[in-house]
Parts: structure tokens; sequence; C-alpha cells
């Protein structure tokens, strides 16, 4: 082992997409000067570059910018900062005591890290992973990747295309796919609902007239070589398929858009818990996971809407990280948040009792005229109403201190009507 490079460092970020540029932005300007963002790519800004359409910086900038636009301004930022940032580096394991071993060009580093924050995004899930039967021909891609080869390689993926699942990614890809002369002859979701953001339905469906088959789903793949079709199904409401509903539809390409998993492989090997919904860490409301001075935040902690929410988590991340540093983290007191009915997961999974805490969640139906009650046990503390809410949706309600001092535990739950 003689021949690792062994440094000190106080803060290591793993991951320099938004959410890492974020935290390591905001953890040197509140006084984190030792610290470094480690990236496996040769590029900082994550998966942003790739996103080349507007519809980012809404909520922070109140500004549309592109995906590179809006990577560029915090790539800069940690420019100006001098922060030191190491491409084409990837992180291979955290140890329960915080040494990060590093595969560099110059070979194999191990940061002795005071502090470390994760932020290494999420991975596309794939055909293997949904299990569809048939042949397997060439053609068949996750939307994710057939974004990176139309909008950084150039390469068309194909004319004639179905898109399984209504994820933001699948809708912006039926649109991009539209835009550059292919044919999208349907999206086609399983669930009766959308799961992409209603925003999305409009501008990439609706305004382009493609179809949208709600309660369906892809149950073979034809073709030898290259996909030749595809059969549609209809489904009933445990999502288990209707005979004699079946319907060819001739594709030469399928693009999946079927759900993100966050990258926590590396986070389990710290001793890091997750949570089995979001698939990522336990975290309260420092953002800081179940092993003390390890953080997480961004798509590696649950899996975002709007980057613009990732950038607001990873701040607070990174001023979490430098308070745990300089030791001026609070020992408080915590208790427990559960997602109830109707409620699909909440954020943060334990907060303090003595101070202001946003709570994020998410519902698992679209309800018009929605109430959410948040309950210690039978008692309720606080109701909020919205005029519609959705699962594509992440929703944001505060609650104050004194709403918080004198519970035992939360709960949140959409109230029946
Ligand atoms: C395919 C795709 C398309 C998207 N399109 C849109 C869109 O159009 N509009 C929108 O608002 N949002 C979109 N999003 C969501 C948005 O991009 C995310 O909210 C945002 O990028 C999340 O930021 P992040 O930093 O958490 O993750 P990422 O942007 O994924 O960044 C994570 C970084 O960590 C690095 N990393 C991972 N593991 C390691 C390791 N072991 N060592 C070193 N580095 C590592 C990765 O290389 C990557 O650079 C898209 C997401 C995906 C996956």
């Amino acid at each position: 082992m003689s021949n690792i490079d062994s440094r000190n460092v106080d803060l290591v970020v793993i991951g320099g997409g938004p959410a890492g540029l974020a935290a390591a932005v905001s953890a040197k300007k509140n006084g984190i000067n030792d610290l470094v963002i480690v990236e496996r790519n040769d590029w900082l800004g994550g998966i942003l570059p790739q996103c080349i359409h507007d519809g980012f910086g809404l909520e922070i900038f109140d500004e549309h910018l592109t995906g590179p636009e809006y990577a560029q301004r915090y790539i800069d930022e940690a420019k100006e900062l001098q922060i030191p940032c190491m491409l084409n580096c990837m992180v291979l394991e955290i140890t329960p005591e915080k040494q990060v071993f590093v595969a560099s060009p110059k070979g194999l580093i191990c940061f002795n890290a005071k502090a470390v924050i994760l932020s290494m995004g999420c991975r596309e899930r794939t055909r293997g992973q949904i299990c569809i039967p048939g042949t397997r021909p060439a053609g068949v891609y996750t939307a994710g990747i057939a974004q990176n080869l139309i909008n950084l390689k150039n390469v068309m993926v194909g004319k004639n295309v179905v898109i399984l699942g209504s994820g933001d990614i699948g809708l912006i890809m039926a649109r991009r796919l539209t835009l550059e002369g292919a044919n999208v002859h349907a999206v086609v979701e399983i669930l009766s609902h959308t799961n992409g953001l209603p925003r999305n339905i409009q501008q990439c469906l609706i305004d382009y007239r493609i179809p949208l088959m709600l309660s369906h789903t892809v149950t073979e793949i034809h073709g030898q070589n290259r996909v030749e079709s595809v059969t549609i199904s209809e489904v009933d409401e445990n999502l288990k398929t209707i005979k004699g509903t079946e319907k060819t539809i001739e594709c030469d390409t399928l693009l999946l858009s079927v759900g993100l998993i966050p990258e926590n492989d590396l986070s389990t090997t710290c001793g890091v818990q997750l949570n089995p919904v979001t698939r990522g860490a336990i975290v309260n409301e420092n953002l800081e996971t179940t092993v003390p001075g390890v953080f997480a935040c961004g798509n590696v902690l649950h899996v975002h809407d709007v980057v613009d929410f990732v950038t607001m988590e990873s701040e607070q991340a990174g001023k979490s990280a430098a308070e745990y540093v300089l030791g001026n983290q609070k020992q408080l007191q915590r208790i427990t948040v559960h997602a109830g009915n109707g409620v699909c997961y909440v954020l943060p999974n334990c907060i303090s009792k003595n101070s202001d805490v946003e709570l994020l969640f998410r519902v698992l139906c679209p309800t018009q005229d929605a109430s959410i009650g948040f309950f210690d046990g039978k008692k309720l503390v606080k109701t909020k109403k919205f005029r519609k809410v959705h699962p594509a949706q992440m929703i944001k309600v505060k609650l104050s201190k004194t709403e918080t001092s004198d519970i035992s535990g939360l709960r949140v739950e959409v109230l029946q009507k």
C-alpha cells in the first residue's frame, strides 16, 4: 500500500455536477478553504451539458437558461473561488473513517477527510431492470443516452420512435426527436397518470401532437438486427396486462424513460443507511447522513424534478459540512418524519425540534384541491392546501420552530376529502 498518495483534507466533494459545484461553493463561502471536488468525467456540470433545451434557472435566476448555461454559472463561481477540481478521477471507496480512495491518472490517492459530501447523481433504469420480453436487437436506448448521442455526438438514434415512460427526460426527447425529423409514434405510460411535469406534457407532447397512451406498456420487442416493431398492451389497475388488447407499432427505435436510481454504491461502503423508497441516504435537516460528517445532496439523495432545487439543497449541504468541520455544529434533539397516506416519501427523515425546517415530499397520485396534514400521532399540527398536487412535482412546506417544538414525531399525509 506504500504507493498510495495519502493527503489530509478538510472536505472532499464527490461529483462535479450541479450538486457538487453548489455544495463546494457554499462550503468555501462558509469558511472551508481546504477542499476538493473529485469528478470522474473530464468535464464539470454533470448531466447538464447534454440538456441543451431551456427552462433551467427559473427559480434561482428568474431566467430561462439552457443546461450548459446553468452549469457554467457554477463552474465560473468555483473557478473564481479557486476550488480545486480533480477531473478524470473516480472515487472507488469511502471508509467509515472518511478515507476517500480515488483512482486518478497519476495513480491511487487516499484523502483523509474531515467531512465528505456525496453528490454522485443518479443513473437511468435499463431494459434489463424492467424485463421487457422479446429479441435483443439494436435500437433500444435509455432516453438519457439518446439525449447524449443526439445533443453531444451529433448521432441520430432512429427515425420511427416509441418512448416507454412519461418521465421528463422521455418527454424532452419526444420533442427533440420530432424537431430532428423523427416520427415519434407514441409515449407509452404504464400508470394511469403521467410521470413528468405538467409543463413538459404541454410543451413536449401536446404542442407537437405526440400521442400519450396512459395505462399501456410495451410487452414485447421484435426485430433481429434492428428493432422492427413493439407490442403495446393495456394494463389494469394492478398494472397487469389485459389479454386481447395487444397492438403492434412498427418502429426502429425504443427509448426508455422508466426511472432514475440514485448512485449510492459508494455511500454504502462507508456505512450510510439508505431509505428503501428514495434509494438515497437517510438524512437529518443538515443533510447529514447516518455517518457523522458525511452529507448528501442532489440526485444521489433523491431524484429531483428541477435542477434549481438541487442547487438550493446542495448549498445547505455545503453550509452544514462547513459547520461540521469548523466545530460549529449544534447537538440537537431530533424527531423522526414519516410518509403517511397518499405520500410517497418525505425528506429530511429526521428534523430538529428547535429550528425552522423545510420538508420536501411527493404524493402518490395526482389530486385536485388537496389538503396535506402534518400529524404528531393523532394530533394535527398543521394543514396546507394546494389547488393541485402531482407525483412528478416535489412539494415544499416550511414548519416553524413554534410548530415543531412540542412534538415527538411527524407524519405527512394527504387528507381524505
Ligand atoms: C439523462 C438526464 C437528463 C436530464 N434532463 C433534465 C432536464 O432536461 N431538465 C431538468 O431540469 N433536469 C434534467 N435532469 C435532471 C438534472 O440534470 C439533475 O437534477 C441534476 O443534474 C442533478 O445534479 P447532480 O449533481 O445531483 O447529478 P449529475 O448532474 O448527475 O452529476 C453527478 C456527477 O457525479 C459524478 N460522479 C458519480 N460517481 C462518481 C464517482 N464515483 N467519482 C467521481 N465522480 C462521480 C458524475 O460523473 C457526475 O458528473 C436530467 C437528468 C438526467 C439523468
